[in-house]
This record gives structure tokens, C-alpha cells and sequence, in this order.
């Protein structure tokens, strides 16, 4: 990692930039994330670099629907892998999920150079490389998931996910927790958990909240996932980036 001093006030923003440059050169992130991370970087400007209340109360539901879920997944694309690959594995570990690469610009080279960097970060099993599932709706590409993996989960993870994927997701009845900085993206406007915040400080948060919850009964987490309120989530990160006073 190149050297970006701490105090820098850009510090997260020149840390995100450098290790999406490093996955370009890994092979595991598109040119086309390069693209996405401007877009979410111009959000995180917008919201200071900070995570809202409102997007903390969103990490914690989606902690417990993490921990509720019979079989919740993460899914992991070439930015996630690039920004928080090993964040995944521990988020994974703390909620019993697995870890599925779905990609939006899908080759058998950045599938497997995901999975290996994923391995590279901890991860025992990747799934993903199957691909003998469909998401119905989507054009056959975009479609592929793995049976056993997304194709069975009830709670999926799906960072920085493309919009019409996301919907398809949540017809088939899944429980979607988006993490996009984004409150306008389609994404996030269909997703149970929108989770408005930086990927970098999202992840580990979701992780944090599933550990202090670990010894909660059913009842608690259910009274978490029943009070968190989307609408008012989207609101207050929309109204935070509209009106929001910038030093
Ligand atoms: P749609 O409305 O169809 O969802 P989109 O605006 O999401 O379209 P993309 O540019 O493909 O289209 O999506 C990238 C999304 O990822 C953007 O919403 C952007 O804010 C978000 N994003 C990029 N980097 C990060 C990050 N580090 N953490 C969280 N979100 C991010
Ligand atoms: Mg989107």
C-alpha cells in the first residue's frame, strides 16, 4: 500500500482510490468499476466521509436479519473484492454466510481471480464459479448464480449492486440488504436494508453489530428488524447530501 498519510483530510477517499487502482492491476476490478468508484466517491464527499445514524441503524438490521437468516449470503463483485476483501471474510464468519463473486462483467479470469484473492483474505469456500442457478428475469449473463449459493439464500448481501439486478433479487423474495452510497440508486430504493455508507466503513460496522448481538434471542433481533424504517433511512441520507454542511 502506498504511503497516504493519516491526517491527510482526503485520507479515506486516496485510500479507496489506491486500492481500486491495485484491483485494476490484480485483474480482479473493471474498467467499469472504475467509473462506479468516482460516483460513490462524489456521495462520500457529499456526506463527509461519515457514517449517518441512519445508516448505523440500518448496519444493525441488517445484522439481524444476517443473524435470522437460514442461509444468508455476500455477494462479492470486482470493486467489493478490491476494497474489502478481507472485511467479507470476517463479516462472513461473524453471520454464517457464505460468499458468492457475482459479477455484472462476467469472465472466467476475474471470476477466479476474485475468488483467489478472496482465499488470499481467509475465505475457504468461494462460491460462485458454478453457475448453475438463474436469477429469472435477466438476460442469461447477467443471470448466473449458484444454486446452492445466491439461487438458495433468503438474505442476501449485494454491495454496490447494479439496479436491475437488485430488483430481480428481491422478486424472487429474497431479502436484499444494499450497501450503495448512493439513496437515489435503484438499488438502494428496492432494498429491505439500504445501507447508505461507504463500503469501507460498512462492512466492518454490519460486522461489529452481529458480534454484540451474537447472544441475542430470536425476539430481539425481530424487534430490530421490525423498527428499522427504510423510508425514513433514504430520507435522512438524501436530506444529509442535499443540506448537508460541508467544512
Ligand atoms: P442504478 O440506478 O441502476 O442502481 P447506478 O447509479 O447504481 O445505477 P453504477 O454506477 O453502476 O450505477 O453503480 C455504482 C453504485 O455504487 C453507485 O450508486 C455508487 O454510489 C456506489 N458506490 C461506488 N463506490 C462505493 C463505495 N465505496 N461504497 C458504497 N457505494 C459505492
Ligand atoms: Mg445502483
Amino acid at each position: 500500500e502506498a504511503e497516504i498519510p493519516e491526517d491527510h483530510p482526503r485520507y479515506q477517499s486516496l485510500l479507496t482510490r489506491h486500492r481500486i487502482e491495485h484491483g485494476v492491476d490484480l485483474g480482479i476490478t473493471s474498467k467499469q468499476g472504475l467509473i462506479a468508484e468516482g460516483r460513490g466517491e462524489a456521495f462520500d464527499y457529499l456526506l463527509g466521509e461519515e457514517t449517518l445514524p441512519s445508516a448505523d441503524a440500518a448496519a444493525r438490521a441488517a445484522a439481524a436479519h444476517l443473524l435470522l437468516a437460514d442461509h444468508p449470503v455476500v455477494s462479492v463483485n470486482g470493486n467489493v473484492a478490491a476494497l474489502v476483501p478481507g472485511e467479507v471474510v470476517d463479516l462472513a464468519a461473524a453471520t454464517g454466510a457464505d460468499i458468492e463473486v457475482n459479477l455484472f462483467n462476467r469472465t472466467d479470469e476475474r471470476m477466479q481471480a476474485i475468488a483467489d484473492h478472496l482465499r488470499e483474505h481467509g475465505a475457504d469456500d468461494v462460491k460462485g464459479l458454478t453457475a448453475d442457478g438463474r436469477i429469472p428475469g435477466l438476460s442469461h449473463e447477467r443471470a448466473k448464480v449458484d444454486a446452492d449459493g445466491i439461487g438458495d439464500a433468503d438474505v442476501v448481501v449485494v454491495p454496490l449492486e447494479d439496479g436491475d439486478r437488485a430488483e430481480a433479487l428481491g422478486a424472487m423474495g429474497k431479502t436484499e440488504i444494499v450497501i450503495d452510497l448512493n439513496p437515489m440508486s435503484r438499488s438502494a430504493q428496492v432494498a429491505a436494508v439500504p445501507i447508505v455508507d461507504n463500503i469501507i466503513r460498512a462492512v466492518p460496522n454490519v460486522t461489529r453489530h452481529a458480534e454484540e448481538l451474537a447472544d441475542a434471542t430470536e425476539e430481539e433481533l425481530r424487534e430490530i428488524v421490525d423498527s428499522f424504517d427504510r423510508e425514513a433511512a433514504l430520507e435522512e441520507a438524501e436530506r444529509a447530501i442535499r443540506n448537508g454542511d460541508l467544512d
